[in-house]
């Protein structure tokens, strides 16, 4: 039986990424996704097309009634759980912090920390040997931004990520006897349309120069280190960081 990976906002970016490298290596592949609904089909009919096994699934990691229905869906469809990977995330436009209202702190908290502490409360509850599950894998999508801060840009961004590696500290050390290990990985400037999201489109470019391995990162290059950490070739990794930045 395949091992059964969940990924939130799977519907393009690295999330899409690495729904697709994780149906070649031979996991089976619950996609979540928020709004774009053809999207995420259109992925899970190119995955079946290659022999791959994927289903889609609807939900706002932010909310929590949501988020109980994704994992309950998730079970019916598959029956287990194996690994969790957290990729769901959002920006907003770029700013200082004067000008933020509390409504954007809100909805950037809510989707960043919120939905990835409840999905990794239910994925626990799932494959938690205290629960009656197999064990399992976590992989939290961070973000340099909790190391460099993100400044002029989106501080509230950068520290729900620093959240996020917290997050990932504290529950490897809580659910290790439990058989779930978890860590997560540190995309750079990766060539997405999250930045669009931040009003800038072209970021990437603007600043490659400044990224010591001279480019920006393909969605493919985060996928395969996510895809290391989801699996049993990092079993004795947890509550660690890959830094997937170009150096930067
Ligand atoms: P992206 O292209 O904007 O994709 C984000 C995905 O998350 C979309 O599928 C989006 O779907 C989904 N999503 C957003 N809010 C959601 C919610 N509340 N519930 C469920 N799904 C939701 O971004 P990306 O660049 O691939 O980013 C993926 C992850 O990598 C994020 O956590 C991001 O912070 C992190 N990251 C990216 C970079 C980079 O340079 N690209 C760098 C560091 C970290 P909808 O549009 O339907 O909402």
């Amino acid at each position: 039986m395949k091992k059964v990976m969940l990924i939130t906002g799977a519907s393009r970016g690295i999330g899409a990424a690495t729904a697709l490298l994780a149906a070649e290596r031979g996991f089976a592949v619950a996609l979540n996704y928020r709004r774009e609904r053809d999207a995420a089909q259109a992925l899970v009919a190119r995955i079946t097309a290659s022999g791959g096994e994927a289903r889609a699934f609807a939900a706002d990691v932010a909310d929590e009634d949501e988020v109980l229905r994704l994992f309950g869906d998730v079970h019916d469809a598959f029956g287990r759980l194996d690994v969790l990977v957290n990729n769901a995330g959002i920006l907003e436009r770029q700013m200082r912090l004067e000008e933020m209202d509390v409504a954007r702190l809100q909805r950037v908290f809510a989707v960043n920390v919120t939905g990835t502490f409840l999905c990794c409360r239910e994925a626990v509850k799932r494959m938690g040997r205290r629960h009656g599950g197999r064990g399992g894998s976590i992989v939290n999508v961070s973000s340099m931004a909790s190391r460099l801060g993100s400044p002029n840009e989106y501080i509230d961004y950068a520290a729900a990520k620093g959240a996020v590696d917290s997050l990932t500290i504290g529950l490897a050390k809580e659910v290790a006897a439990d058989g779930i290990r978890v860590n997560a990985v540190r995309p750079g400037l990766i060539k997405t349309d999250i930045h669009a999201s931040g009003g800038e489109p072209g970021r990437v470019e603007r600043l490659q120069s400044a990224i010591p391995l001279g480019r920006g990162g393909e969605v493919e290059e985060v996928a395969r280190a996510i895809l290391f950490l989801a699996s049993d070739e990092s079993s004795y990794s947890t509550g660690g960081f890959i830094d997937v930045s170009g150096g930067r």
